[in-house]
């Protein structure tokens, strides 16, 4: 299915500026989703800028891209992997054998076999979408360093952050065109 067919486009950026790493986004997103023990949807990443004496370190939450031009959904041999409401990438649980080629093509290590035997990673959390809410992520987050909205609406949070905030894209050169955006 063509992106262009979605009337929404789903994103969130993440403002490293903000995230003290305190995981409580992984604990938010494990709670919420019932995600088992070896697997994780989102996680935080730290890395070390500069040299030394003038270092400073990059706090960011990590999760699936949603990439516009996903591997993930090229890859899959059976249409497991597949765009969904607002070019989410989503996995149909139904038809995903646990063959792994999507995990193999994704640049951000942004799945893993759930022991039931299908490929999980994050959804952004549509059943909380769907209802008005936003992502338990986002929610659950004390400094306020996630935001998730609609970047085709002008007037959404994440729209006027990324408008007065160049923001971060991680590994562009692999021409995923992810849909989360980091502020640095
Ligand atoms: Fe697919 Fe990985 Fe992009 Fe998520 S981050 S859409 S799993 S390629
Ligand atoms: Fe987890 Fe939902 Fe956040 Fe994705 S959006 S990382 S599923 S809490």
């Amino acid at each position: 299915m063509l992106l262009k067919n979605f009337r929404k486009r789903y994103a969130m950026v993440m403002d490293t500026r903000r995230c003290v790493g305190c995981q409580t986004c992984v604990l938010a997103c494990k709670a919420e989703n019932g995600v088992p023990l070896n697997g994780y949807r989102d996680w935080i990443v730290t890395e070390t800028k500069g040299e030394f004496p003038h270092l400073s370190m990059e706090i960011r939450s990590e999760r699936c891209m949603h990439c516009s031009n996903a591997p993930c959904v090229t890859n899959c041999p059976t249409g497991a992997s597949h765009y969904a409401k607002g070019g989410t990438v989503q996995v149909d649980r139904s038809l995903c054998t646990g063959c792994k080629a999507c995990i193999a093509a994704c640049p951000y290590e942004a799945r893993y076999v759930h022991p039931d035997g299908y490929v999980d990673k994050c959804t952004f959390c549509m059943h909380r979408i769907d209802k008005g809410a936003s992502t338990a992520c986002v929610e659950g987050c004390p400094t306020k360093a996630l935001a998730f909205g609609d970047l085709n609406d002008p007037a959404s949070e994440i729209a006027k952050l990324l408008h007065e905030n160049p923001p971060k894209l991680l590994r562009p050169e692999e021409g995923t065109e992810p849909n989360l955006y980091f502020l640095v």
